[in-house]
């Protein structure tokens, strides 16, 4: 089977390769909670846990590691528009690659159109799309910014998250903090550019969310 080399990676899997990739999860994930002392066979609650398991990750926690990207409809910024797009409260819900345990929260994106404009679903797709994968949070940022900057060719991007981890309320030592990561470019960047310090305040908006 083909293997990704990196954890946030992308293979666009076939149908029959990604029922395979369950067959194969679900012995596995038996093995595994065996080899943490269950006998899950024994439990009418648990007794069909390992396919359940492996089902949860092919079709919904890695599904963006094994599905094509998300079309991109672009359309010509006929007026010249020049202010921000922006768009906020963009649901994550992805893993974390250390421990493969959630980690959920926001994140607000924006940029300043050059030659193109999107449909802002198509914000929310990219986003689902890289976090649904292993993911460090610092990488899914980069990702979703360079993606977007690629995509719409253009200078000027803002992508911010912010997340709690369970793998840090659940385990160590068990704190409930939030983590914000920011990938600027362009105007972003810029030391007291209006377009960065609406940017900033949105940020604060969305960081209420918690
Ligand atoms: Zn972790």
């Amino acid at each position: 089977m083909r293997l990704l080399e990196k954890s946030n990676g992308n293979l666009d899997r076939s149908p029959g390769e990604i029922g395979q990739m369950i067959e194969n999860a679900t012995e596995a994930y038996a093995q595994f909670l065996t080899a943490v002392g269950f006998d899950y066979k024994a439990d009418r609650q648990t007794v069909d846990t390992p396919r359940r398991v492996a089902k949860a990750w092919l079709k919904d926690l890695i599904v963006g590691s094994i599905s094509s990207e998300p079309k991109m409809t672009v359309f010509p910024n006929d007026e010249g528009y020049d202010g921000l797009v922006i768009q906020s409260g963009i649901p994550i819900v992805s893993m974390c690659a250390h421990h493969n345990l959630a980690f959920t929260g926001y994140a607000t994106v924006a940029y300043v159109p050059a030659e193109n404009v999107i449909g802002l679903s198509k914000l929310n797709r990219i986003v689902e799309w890289f976090s649904r994968r292993p993911q460090m949070q610092e990488s899914l940022t980069t990702q979703i910014h360079d993606y977007i900057a690629d995509k719409m060719i253009c200078d000027s991007v803002a992508v911010s998250i912010a997340c709690k981890h369970t793998c840090c309320s659940h385990r160590g030592i068990k704190h409930g903090s939030v983590m914000t990561t920011n990938k600027f470019s362009g105007v972003f960047m810029e030391k007291e550019n209006l377009i960065r310090e609406e940017f900033l305040h949105a940020i604060e908006v969305n960081g209420t969310k918690f």
